[in-house]
């Protein structure tokens, strides 16, 4: 696969995100109300008032959500890039018609592209599961006994995912020092960040699914920072999972990346220790191959990258946690979003948390100036992009980041 050219000339610059290969569906805002588009180099293409014009297969833009697109199925979403792709291409004969849809995209502001209906976050790196399970219990217990047949998983809140540019307020939550006798109700002092994927689900489902099936259920993906409050995790977290934790926030980018753009970039999952069941068996390349990275900014400063890593490192693709999700008869719903789990590399400075790069606070991270981070501060600024990488061209996410701001006074006091 090679760049496909566009009219649009910003879209055949070999570092945008956004190439005419790409194609991804968000929600953008220009003071006249929220309407769906796609990116084209530095532009956004309305789709809404494309569709009021019945310029679009489908009818499904007209509404401030992919979630009506999305639920149109496959076919659909097959027969809206291929009608894009041609309206857009170099050397269109629709260039003037569509002038009065294309808005320069540092002018408009994005919303979140889609409705989320539930959120699923999952624990499918080995290197994050290992790292932390390390510190929290010690080497002998890094990695719990299911966790190589199952990808493990939590159900998370849709209420807290937020789009890319959402301020996010330190937490307070019930903390406990190790050698105290009870916990304390206080500010997050340890308050963190996951590098994560997002798989987002397209077409519904009411029965158990199998790993091709849950594939073709997926849409998209997104770039998803699943922030975590590790001190109240670590007291809250046993037996049932995290809660309060990871409720403050989810922030996510303002671009769904469809599967059909990501298509070039698949990849296997790596072999595995203990064979897997049949049901949760690969049939296919199910992963990608992302380039992923973290900058951090410290409040007026320079960003600074703590982290390089791959969506390729990951033990469990998004369709075999997915087709697990679906095992029980669990119901899938249009909208459904799935979190990777933290996604680290093998070396120190591919790890996808704070918490594994400063090692639980013991070795504090170094940035410019003589600034160290152990966790979060407020004022910092964290920033995850990410892009797939094909020759003279790239399929990129855009920006999902975020800025911490302070505690508020104790929300309990009268
Ligand atoms: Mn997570």
């Amino acid at each position: 696969m090679s760049l496909r050219r566009s009219f649009v000339e910003s879209a055949n610059a070999p570092d945008t995100d956004f190439p005419l290969n790409n194609l991804p569906f968000g929600v953008f805002d220009d003071g006249r109300g929220p309407r769906c588009c796609t990116a084209i180099g530095e532009s956004v293409l309305d789709l809404g008032a494309m569709d009021e014009r019945s310029m679009l297969p489908g009818g499904h833009f007209r509404s401030d959500a992919i979630n009506d697109f999305m639920a149109g199925g496959p076919g659909l979403w097959e027969r809206v890039r291929n009608t894009l792709t041609g309206l857009l291409a170099e050397a269109s004969p629709s260039e003037s018609l569509l002038a009065p849809f294309l808005h320069p995209r540092d002018a408009v502001r994005m919303r979140m592209p889609f409705q989320v209906a539930e959120y699923t976050d999952f624990y499918s790196s080995r290197h994050h599961a290992t790292n932390v399970g390390t510190m929290f219990r010690g080497p002998e217990t890094a990695l719990p006994p299911n966790w190589l047949s199952i990808p493990i998983g939590y159900n998370g809140r849709a209420s807290s995912v937020v789009v890319s540019g959402t301020d996010v307020r330190r937490p307070w939550g019930q903390l406990k020092a190790p050698d105290a006798d009870l916990p304390v109700f206080a500010p997050c002092k340890r308050f963190d960040i996951e590098l994560e994927m997002g798989a987002i689900v397209g077409t519904p489902s009411d029965r158990p699914v199998t790993v091709a099936e849950a594939d073709a259920m997926i849409f998209g993906y997104v770039l998803l920072n699943d922030w975590s409050a590790r001190d109240i995790q670590a007291w809250e977290y046993q037996p049932l999972g995290p809660f309060q934790a990871k409720a403050t926030a989810t922030t996510i980018s303002p671009w769904i990346v469809t599967k059909a753009a990501l298509e070039p970039f698949r990849c296997d999952t790596p072999a595995r220790e203990k064979e897997l069941l049949p049901h949760l068996r690969d049939c296919g390349p199910m992963l990608y191959d992302i380039d992923l990275s973290v900058t951090l900014a410290p409040e007026g400063k320079k960003a600074t990258t703590i982290t390089r890593t791959n969506y390729n490192m990951m033990y469990y693709s998004a369709a075999q946690q997915l087709a697990h999700h679906t095992t029980s008869g669990c119901g899938m719903r249009v909208g459904d979003l799935l979190g990777s789990g933290t996604i680290s590399g093998t070396q120190k400075d591919s790890r996808g948390s704070l918490l594994e790069l400063s090692w639980s606070g013991k070795e504090p991270l170094e940035l410019p100036g003589g600034i160290t981070r152990s966790f979060l501060e407020d004022g910092d600024t964290l920033t995850l992009r990410g892009a797939a990488k094909g020759e003279g061209y790239r399929v990129g996410f855009g920006e999902c980041a975020g800025q911490i701001l302070p505690a508020l006074d104790d929300p309990y006091k009268r």
